[in-house]
């Protein structure tokens, strides 16, 4: 705009063009004036000639002169009248000429102000519209290139300076959209402005690159893993979603597989975490390695990988890639001088035309299920049978939940008997389901369940309240008072950790003895985390409740165990009482009577129905018996009456 300004001769240059316009309008207008005079004095002379005739004539008149004078008085009138109108006439085709050197001095005045008006006023005003347009930031047209030279040149710059504006427009309208590219693709505008723009177009880009770069970085940590650089768990559902998608489209299957690492925990525990992590890098690699281009291996938990294969043709198809996935989990690990043995279990699901990732998901997660309660280090697939059998499983889960509620679960007390002294002095907790429509239902259908999920610590919580609360009424019964009280704790419950806290605040709420309480825990749990087993066990003991290992002799405890564990009391399980006449299972009873003495621990042996097996095991040395010869499991009002019965028989033989 400054440019403009400089240049702004305008007004001289227009005045110069309408004074050269006006210089022949003059001249003529001169020319016009000198003829009109000339007229003017040509009519004034007749004037004065006609006076002068019109006196001659008075004059004449007053001679009285004669004929012949007369005629010659006439004739000389008649050349003086003749000159007269001869004058005449020449002084008006002399006006004439005015008249029309007028009419031309007009036209070529009008024709003159024309000739400014279009050569340069016209340019001129749209030159200042033009300014003015710029000057409030209109949007500009270029102005026409016309008028006198000086208009031209002053036209032309401001066409420049409007191109530049509009090039630095387009550029900025661009940055503002952060298309740089196309900026580069311009030509820079020129001056302050281009290299404003330039600078902005650089710094813009710069910034633009690292923020690309940062969200490149954001979105690869978003959906990957940082320790195996595989997707995540959320990416990998984002891809399941689409692998399923493409599959409805093409009507091919997509395959998935849950890859659950077993005892991760423990390779945790024992050799540390780095070792874990450089386990869990080494199965993600082995499982990326053995994958087809546009299968996905992602890694959906601490020890779960989820590996998306498409397309898989059948079931015999995904069987056989599952089990391939777990042979080559399994393979051994070397780490330095360590060879670990990495177990898993896999599950496996065919989408089957479903396009809901969860519904897949969720297949593969009862097979991953089935394979683990299989026994582990196993491949499971999960077809309609598993699906209905699990179905009906979730059905049961709801049933206890509701049964707690509604009051449909009792205990039963079934009562041991002390060997040396004959009496019967305990008893144990042992839970009855009276499911609504279907009679009793035994534990042995629903704990193991319940044990697989949280629904165990439910059952725990309710039985170990209620057992409490039975105990502290035995203490103020005279029959009941001398009997022990023996509850079944879950495994899965107590390495909870709030099973110990459940027990100490019910005891401390109803005001039981804890040294009357025993609670059992199977050998097969203890051995699941046997450290973590231990400290909970400990603090129960600390406060005076006696600990019992249930169904010894099925779990492998080794005597460096046993004597390591915070426990009272061995339970052998009655396996080995219904098999005593086996040598083999008499000498393992045998051998845990003696160890167990050994360790200063008592021994129960479970299961005795017979006065055989009771002889036996009397002989070999067993402290307490439990079994169907001494008393059934039984209601609280049963039992009473069963001790109070057998109290008295004892009393009248004596
Ligand atoms: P367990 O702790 O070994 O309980 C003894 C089981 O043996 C009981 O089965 C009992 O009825 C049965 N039994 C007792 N004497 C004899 C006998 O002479 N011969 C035979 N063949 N069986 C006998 P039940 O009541 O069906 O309990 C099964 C298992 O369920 C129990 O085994 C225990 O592991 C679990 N359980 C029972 N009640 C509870 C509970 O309240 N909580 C938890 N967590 N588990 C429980
Ligand atoms: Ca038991
Ligand atoms: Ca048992």
């Amino acid at each position: 705009m400054r440019s403009v300004r400089e240049v702004s001769i305008w007004p001289g240059v227009g005045v110069a063009i309408i004074l050269l316009a006006l210089i022949p309008a003059v001249g003529l207008a001169f020319l016009a004036v000198t003829e009109a005079r000339h007229v003017a004095e040509t009519s004034e002379q007749l004037q004065t000639l006609e006076a002068t005739t019109d006196e001659l004539d008075g004059k004449l008149n007053e001679l009285e002169l004669d004929d012949e004078q007369l005629a010659g008085v006439d004739a000389t009138f008649n050349d003086l009248a003749q000159e007269i109108e001869r004058q005449r006439a020449d002084a008006d085709s002399h006006g004439i000429g005015i008249a029309l050197g007028l009419a031309a001095v007009s036209i070529m005045t009008v024709a003159g102000a024309a000739l400014a008006t279009r050569w340069v006023v016209r340019p001129l005003a749209d030159l200042a519209a033009t300014a003015e347009d710029l000057r409030i930031g209109n949007t500009v047209d270029e102005v026409e290139i016309r008028g006198p030279g000086e208009v031209r040149t002053v036209a032309r710059i401001l066409n420049e300076a409007v191109t530049n504006l509009r090039q630095a427009e387009t550029q900025a309208i661009a940055l503002a959209d952060g298309r740089l590219d196309e900026i580069s693709a311009h030509e820079p505008a020129a001056g302050s402005i281009g290299e404003s723009l330039t600078t902005a177009v650089e710094r813009l880009r710069l910034t633009l690159g690292e923020r690309e770069e940062y969200r490149r970085r954001l979105a690869h940590e978003a959906s990957h893993d940082a320790l195996t650089g595989i997707s995540n768990r959320s990416a990998s559902l984002d891809h399941l979603n689409g692998a399923l998608a493409r599959a409805a489209r093409v009507e091919t299957d997509v395959a998935v597989f849950f890859v659950d690492l077993d005892d991760f925990k423990q390779v945790n525990d024992s050799f540390g975490h780095a070792a874990g992590d450089a386990l869990l890098q080494e199965i993600s690699k082995r499982l990326v390695d053995s994958c087809r281009d546009g299968d996905l291996v992602g890694r959906i938990g601490g020890d779960e990988f989820l590996v998306i294969a498409e397309p898989v043709n059948g079931e015999e198809e995904a069987r056989m890639l599952a089990q391939r996935l777990l042979n080559l989990v399994s393979a051994p690990f070397r780490m330095g001088d360590l060879e670990v043995m990495p177990g898993a279990s896999v599950g496996a699901a065919l989408a089957g035309g479903r396009t809901k990732s969860s519904d897949v998901i969720h297949d593969a997660d009862l097979a991953v299920y089935e394979a683990k309660e299989g026994g582990r280090g196993r491949a499971a697939f999960c077809d309609a049978e598993m699906r209905a059998r699990l179905l009906s499983e979730a059905d049961l889960d709801t049933a206890i939940r509701r049964g707690l509620t509604n009051g449909e679960f009792e205990l039963h007390f079934q009562p041991t008997y002390h060997l040396s002294t004959g009496v019967l002095d305990g008893a144990e907790a042992l839970l009855r389901w009276n499911r609504a429509n279907e009679g009793t239902v035994s534990p042995a259908r629903f704990i193991e369940f319940a044990e697989r999920s949280d629904l165990i610590s439910e059952i725990d919580t309710w039985v170990t309240q209620r057992a409490v609360a039975h105990l502290a009424r035995w203490q103020q019964d005279p029959v009941l008072r001398h009997l022990k009280l023996a509850v079944n704790v879950s495994g899965r419950h107590l390495m909870r950790g709030d099973l110990s806290d459940n027990l100490l605040s019910a005891i401390k709420a109803t005001g039981a003895d804890p040294r009357m309480l025993t609670v059992e825990v199977t050998e097969s749990a203890l051995l699941d985390d046997f450290v973590t087993a231990g400290d909970h066990l400990k603090r129960l003991r600390h406060r005076g409740v006696t600990v019992a290992i249930d169904d010894f002799g099925t779990g492998y405890t080794s005597l460096a165990h046993l004597r390591r564990l915070p426990v009272d009391v061995l339970k052998v399980d009655r396996t080995f009482t219904s098999n005593l006449h086996r040598p083999d299972d008499l000498s393992l009873v045998k051998l845990v009577i003696e160890t167990g003495h050994l360790l200063g621990l008592e021994v129960t042996v479970e299961g005795v129905e017979h006065f055989q097996q009771e002889d036996i095991l009397r002989r070999l040395g067993a402290d307490r018996l439990q079994g169907y010869r001494f008393g059934y499991p039984m209601s609280e009002l049963d039992l009473r009456n069963h001790v109070m019965a057998v109290t008295r028989k004892i009393a009248a033989r004596t």
